[in-house]
């Protein structure tokens, strides 16, 4: 049923004190009923229980850094974190640094999967917070065991299926193809990200293509014979500059953005080489696949105009936007605004995009959750890695596990609330490792169709 929601405003939440814009929320609303009171007791109780452990898992993990497909020190630490409360592990499971927990209860039931992530940035450590989702996993995954056991609910937990490389990379695209989440009925994570104070967001995020261009000329003296070379550093240029004037006419939603990756130059050497690497974003991944024909002329036209050869490849899986289960949102969003905070749909990490839309397989929920920051010192910033090790972002971490965990166990014990879970978004399509790549867009697209359709 639907619950009417409160409209209100309120402030970022900037940990200098300093005054945030207002932003619209729905606000929190204390009286608002949840579901099974004494469930959710059971699940703060086992939360607050490893308060202490799980803020020293978050701050190993802050303070080991690393990147996509490297993360070994967090991929241990979790692992062996997850083996003093007797799991069941997989350890390098599919992927080198991705592993797979699990624990059953009674016969038969539904499968959850909670996904943790642990990757870093380069140089900047964790300035996306992945140590707050890898502990946020943790701590919904052994909450929901404790609630399973103490209320008799049968089913199956798997937490981090996979966990692995989602900067920069698509590790749970690669884990989906590879079969990882058969059999799952709901997943469920989340991210932090600056926002209204002690919020949470149900916002979506951006579709993203990964392009990789490398430019190969000849080499020459820069000084002595340049006449003889062709600048593949002037291809990457030219390029970069195409796609600034291209910008203008993409729609204000899309992103295009890209980097040069250099080595072994020198300003006497005409460069008979250049890389660089760009994302293409925007909302729908229909509207990816009309941009990206236009970028690309950006960088074949640079080598036209330079004589260069060009080779453009797309490294990674595609990235899908994120729909929000509407029953699963609406589960964790009463439950959140009756025990924590507002809800919004504007933050989280609207505007980035994330490796977690397996929506089209199977029903997800990946709600953003504020945590306090500075002023222009949003996620990808030095400023965020520092607030991701805050103990307020560890608090809120904590809060948005325990209604996150809430809604898993709901999707355990509660078969009226789960078939409403597969009836929004249309009960998808089923996409696993046997479709090619080409299906899964097909499927995709048509799902976000159906799904326009029923929400009218
Ligand atoms: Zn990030
Ligand atoms: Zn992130």
């Amino acid at each position: 049923m639907h619950t009417p929601v409160a409209q209100g405003s309120a402030e970022l939440w900037y940990s200098d004190g300093s005054a945030g814009p207002l932003c619209e929320v729905d606000k929190a609303d204390r009286d608002l009923e949840i579901y099974r009171p004494e469930v959710f007791q059971t699940i703060v109780e086992e939360i607050d229980r490893l308060d202490d452990e799980l803020r020293a898992l978050s701050l190993d993990i802050h303070e080991h850094p690393e990147l996509k497909y490297e993360e070994h020190h967090a991929h241990d630490a979790l692992t062996a974190f997850m083996e003093k409360y007797q799991w069941d592990i997989k350890k390098h499971h599919l992927l080198e640094t991705a592993w797979i927990a699990t624990f059953s209860h009674g016969t038969g039931g539904r499968t959850l999967a909670v996904n943790s992530e642990m990757d870093a940035l380069p140089g900047i450590g964790h300035a996306c917070g992945h140590n707050l989702i890898a502990i946020a996993g943790v701590a919904v995954a052994l909450a929901v065991k404790a609630a399973m056991i103490k209320h008799d609910i049968s089913g199956k937990i798997d937490l981090s299926r996979l966990s692995s490389a989602e900067e920069g990379s698509a590790g749970k695209v690669t884990l989906l193809k590879k079969g990882a989440y058969d059999g799952v009925d709901a997943c469920i994570m989340c991210h932090p990200a600056p926002g209204p104070i002690h919020g949470a967001s149900l916002s979506s995020t951006l579709a993203v293509k990964r392009i990789a261009v490398e430019y190969k000329g000849h080499g020459a003296h820069a000084a002595l014979s340049p006449w003889e070379g062709t600048n593949a550093l002037d291809a990457s240029v030219a390029a970069y500059n195409n796609i600034s004037l291209l910008r203008q006419q993409l729609k204000p939603t899309h992103r295009v953005h890209g980097i040069f990756e250099g080595k072994d130059m020198a300003p006497n050497i005409i460069p008979d080489h250049s890389n660089m690497f760009w994302y293409v974003r925007a909302p729908a991944w229909a509207e990816v696949e009309v941009a990206a024909p236009r970028v690309k002329a950006c960088f074949e036209a640079a080598a036209l105009a330079t004589g260069c050869k060009v080779v453009i490849t797309e490294p990674s899986e595609p990235v899908f936007d994120i729909r929000q289960n509407k029953a699963l949102g609406t589960m964790f969003g009463d439950t959140f605004r009756s025990k924590f905070g507002p809800i919004d749909y504007v933050f989280g990490i609207n505007g980035a995009s994330s490796d977690f839309p397996l929506v089209c397989a199977m029903p997800g929920l990946h709600p953003g959750f504020s945590i306090p920051t500075v002023p222009n010192g949003g996620n990808h910033t030095p400023a965020f890695t520092a607030a991701a090790a805050s103990p307020e972002a560890h608090q809120a971490c904590l809060d948005v596990s325990k209604a996150l965990a809430l809604t898993g166990v709901r999707v355990l014990a509660d078969d009226d609330f789960f078939s409403q879970v597969q009836l929004l978004p249309y009960p998808c399509l089923i996409v696993s490792s046997r479709l090619s790549g080409q299906q899964v867009k097909a499927a995709f697209e048509e799902d976000k169709e159906r799904r326009a359709k029923i929400l009218g």
